[in-house]
């Protein structure tokens, strides 16, 4: 059996309706498509967030930020273990990361970490809910409001997740979502959003994903472009109603796999119930020889990620005020086993018989 690691043809079904009705109505950037999008995606985040829709998740990183009033000559700490995105959103806001480490047992940053990395010039805390699971919100919130900092979610893997009954997403005072095809709640192409309780910050964006200006094309701010199109915004309006459900069919899988793989020869994930599995990331000392015995057994899998933010050639110089040893160590453990809604369970059986084999 053949078990690829994504198979994004088998959700895009549902979308292809909702395209031909926006096709129809020849509004193709922008319109009422995107702004009910926006709505619907906002009601299912929480009570009080509005959505700002873009063209990227890194664009919705980088604009959460400036609408926040992050810019040059300002520090914004992130975690190492993470892909080059997060940091590229920062700096492309003209902000300078800061590298903190990952906890060993969630791999998400490491709030004990967080005091070292903090100057005169920290401005923002930026967590990300890797793989689908919340970063512990609570002590980098209490941490953040201690010291004066904007907390910006990097949600691009989490939607849909939760901590208690509140989405990822409207806690920080602004977020990030990627729709990239892969993600949880994917377009058919490049989409993002930012999400942010915070009017004048909502305001704000909505003035930078078009040219810093208002309706009446009075620019106000400068800014280039960072548009959510119309069609992937028809795309994600047919998706969104299946998230809760997919997400779901996440979690059984997870489960699946923990329960087979207890006693196996990987180290599993840790648990979570608010976790949305947009990746189930095993560790193993010899990733390459059971990557490759997976392969001749028909599972592909992939690394997420090779290496840590700051040992890409092109981020050796980032600021990191300690070690960050956890985030080198699991790059170099990390692998990503098959797991999507539409994966069969007698599927998630071969992988595991693969891996027990
Ligand atoms: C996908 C992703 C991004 C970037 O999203 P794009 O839409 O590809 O720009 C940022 N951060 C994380 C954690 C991601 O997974």
């Amino acid at each position: 059996m053949r078990i690829p690691f994504l198979d994004l043809a088998a959700q895009a079904g549902s979308a292809g309706a909702s395209v031909a009705e926006a096709l129809a109505e020849g509004w193709y950037v922008g319109g009422p498509r995107v702004a009910a999008f926006e709505q619907e995606l906002a009601r299912y985040l929480g009570p009080a967030v509005e959505v700002v829709g873009v063209g990227s998740g890194t664009d919705a990183i980088e604009l959460a930020l400036r609408g926040l009033g992050v810019g040059p000559g300002d520090e914004v700490i992130t975690v190492a273990n993470t892909c080059v995105p997060t940091v590229a959103g920062i700096e492309a806001a003209g902000a300078t990361p800061v590298l903190v480490d990952a906890d060993p047992e969630t791999a998400t940053i490491d709030p004990a970490r967080l005091a070292a990395a903090l100057t005169a010039r920290t401005r923002a805390v930026v967590p990300v809910h890797l793989y689908g699971r919340p970063a512990d919100m609570t002590s980098i919130g209490a941490f953040a409001h201690e010291h004066g900092l904007l907390l910006v979610e990097d949600a691009a893997q989490a939607h849909g997740a939760s901590i208690g009954e509140t989405r990822v997403g409207s806690i920080g005072h602004a977020a990030a979502f990627s729709f990239y095809p892969t993600k949880n709640l994917g377009a058919l192409g490049d989409a993002g959003a930012i999400v942010t309780s915070l009017d004048d910050v909502a305001d704000r964006a909505v003035k930078l994903r078009e040219y810093g200006q208002t309706p009446d094309r009075i620019a106000h701010l400068r800014a280039d472009q960072s548009r959510l199109d119309t069609m992937q915004a028809a795309v994600l309006h047919a998706k969104l109603p299946h998230l809760e459900r997919w997400n779901a069919r996440r979690r059984a899988i997870a489960e699946r796999y923990a329960d087979a793989l207890r006693d196996g020869p990987v180290r599993l994930p840790a648990g979570g119930g608010e976790h949305v599995h947009h990746l189930y990331v095993v560790r193993s000392g010899e990733r390459d020889r059971l990557r490759a015995r997976l392969l001749e057994r028909g599972v592909e899998t992939l690394v997420h990620y090779p290496l840590a933010v700051h040992q890409h050639p092109a981020w050796r110089e980032l600021e990191r005020p300690g070690a960050l040893r956890e985030s080198e160590q699991a790059a170099a453990e990390v692998v990503s086993l098959p797991l999507y809604p539409q994966l069969t369970d007698d599927e998630v059986d071969a992988v595991i018989s693969a891996l027990l084999a």
